[in-house]
């Protein structure tokens, strides 16, 4: 399949993920004369933050779920302008499972994608450099009772919420750490449901330690005030320094125990107690997607995509912006991508980046992290949380490995890693590919969580692997 975009004179930028980075970048580089082609597997550009009811819903109001709708409305009118313009072109559905750089003489990069809700049919887009912008995922940690239906991530909540304008319970818990529990717990009371409690494992002490970097952010700390004012208007009960310790239900999910973590972060005994709920929301903050920046042999800094001052990886034709560097939010990705965005196309035009004309971008940015490291060190899972996984609890769902299936892997056969851990119980071996139980089995293995390295961004149906080949062989 060619690309009509390819055709011509004109640099052309592959895009991949349509969230508030790649939104940023795209309109960013189309308005100095790049053309864009915007990569994303959803339906409708936005990404998370900007998540919207279907058309179908026929929602009066959308911008009631959101906040810094104006900021939205400003990038969904400039892509729809150059949309009209023909600058850029938006491929929805399109999930990319790799992107490859293509050798001399002919160089750029191949994008290959599935395209629609079945991922069946391949399509290609060529360019002559790609910028990254797939965003993160929630980072899931296991107790007893955790798969039971009606626990869902506080993300999955979100997501129901704002695209479905649908709720999955009428009595929740919101539950884990992070800063995605407060617009989760506000927006599920104000659709109506009752929020028993807010659990989080964070020690406002913490905050505290932190409170200069914090306060640095005044935005921010209005942001949290306003949540915290919500919490209080809709009766939620704040449970800070507490954790889940068990999900009850038989069919589906009818209380969960909470208990009091001590200064270890360990279960303070005799501290449990139940609360009935039909919705539990919980997660431990966010991951970023490095799998496309991995195969293409980006270097990483940590667990996100390493990037310089104008957003380029260490790949050359190759940039990254928005939460697959580092997860900061929405706020962070709009000033990434739009840097990202100038320099791509001021590089590929073949003129100097100018960094002035971004600077004011660079000083959100340089905020934006400091903030979000603060944040990071408060928001933490509870530092024995490996304690509460009994060894009956599900940990890989895929392939229905247990807590004590991988223990008896690192006590008993000597697996010392999560790679040796996965070749001994098939743990992280399913249809996720360990991007779910990566962070378990890494803790019960009493290792950091490092990049797993995965040949490619998606599950490729052979064929399709096949016809690759075939092409390749032209
Ligand atoms: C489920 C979920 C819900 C969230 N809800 C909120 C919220 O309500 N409020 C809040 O403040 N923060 C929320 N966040 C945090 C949010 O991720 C950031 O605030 C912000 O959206 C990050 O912007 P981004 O552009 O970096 O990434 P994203 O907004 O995540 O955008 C990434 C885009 O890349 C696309 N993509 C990823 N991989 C591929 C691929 N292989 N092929 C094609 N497309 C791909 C995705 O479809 C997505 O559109 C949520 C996060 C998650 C995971």
């Amino acid at each position: 399949m060619t690309d009509p975009n390819r055709e011509g004179a004109v640099p052309h930028l592959a895009v991949i993920g349509a969230g508030p980075a790649g939104l940023a970048a795209t309109v960013a580089a189309a308005a100095l004369g790049v053309r864009v082609t915007l990569v994303d597997s959803a339906a409708e550009a936005g990404g998370q933050f900007y998540r919207r009811p279907a058309a179908g819903l026929r929602a009066r109001r959308p911008q009631a779920l959101h906040h810094q709708w104006r900021t939205w409305e400003r990038l969904r009118d400039a892509l729809e302008g150059h949309l009209r313009a023909g600058t850029v072109r938006h491929l929805t559905e399109h999930h990319v499972w790799f992107v490859e750089r293509r050798a001399e003489p002919d160089r750029g990069f191949t994008v290959h994608a599935l395209l629609g809700p079945e991922q069946e049919e391949p399509a290609e887009v060529r360019a002559d450099a790609v910028l990254l912008a797939t965003g993160g995922y929630e980072k899931v940690l296991p107790f007893p009772g955790w798969t039971l239906p009606g626990v869902i991530t506080p993300g999955g909540a979100q997501a129901m919420l704002k695209g479905a304008l649908a709720v999955s319970g009428r009595t929740a818990v919101v539950a884990g750490t992070g800063p995605l529990l407060l617009p989760v717990a506000t927006g599920l009371a104000a659709a109506g449901v009752e929020v028993a409690a807010l659990v989080d494992s964070a020690d406002p002490k913490a905050f505290v330690r932190q409170s200069r970097a914090l306060a640095a952010q005044p935005g921010k700390v209005v942001e949290g005030a306003g949540f915290a004012a919500r919490l209080l208007r809709h009766r939620v009960r704040l449970l800070a320094r507490h954790t889940i310790v068990e999900a009850h239900g038989s069919e589906r999910l009818e209380a969960v125990t909470v208990a009091h973590l001590d200064g270890d972060g360990r279960v303070r005994p005799g501290s449990e107690r139940r609360i009935p709920c039909d919705t539990l929301a919980v997660g431990h903050g966010m991951l970023p997607h490095t799998d496309l920046a991995e195969t293409l042999g980006c270097r990483l800094d940590g667990l996100g995509v390493h990037v310089d001052a104008e957003q380029r990886t260490d790949v050359p034709g190759v940039w990254a912006a928005g939460e697959t560097t580092g997860i900061g939010g929405n706020g962070l990705s709009l000033a990434e991508g739009h840097i990202a965005g100038r320099s791509a196309a001021a590089r590929l035009c073949g003129t100097a980046p100018d960094p002035g004309a971004w600077a004011a971008a660079a000083k959100v940015r340089t905020r934006l992290r400091t903030f979000f490291a603060a944040l990071d060190s408060v928001y933490a899972p509870p530092a024995h949380w490996t304690e509460q996984v009994t060894d009956d609890t599900v940990v890989c769902r895929c392939e229905e490995v247990t807590g004590g299936a991988v223990r008896e892997a690192v006590a008993e056969l000597g697996a010392g890693d999560p790679r040796t851990v996965k070749l001994l119980t098939r743990a992280g071996m399913g249809w996720c590919q360990g991007r779910m139980c990566g962070p378990a089995v890494a803790g019960l293995a009493g290792c950091e969580l490092t990049p797993s390295r995965r040949p490619f961004a998606r599950p490729v149906p052979l064929g399709v692997l096949a016809r690759a080949g075939e092409t390749d062989q032209q």
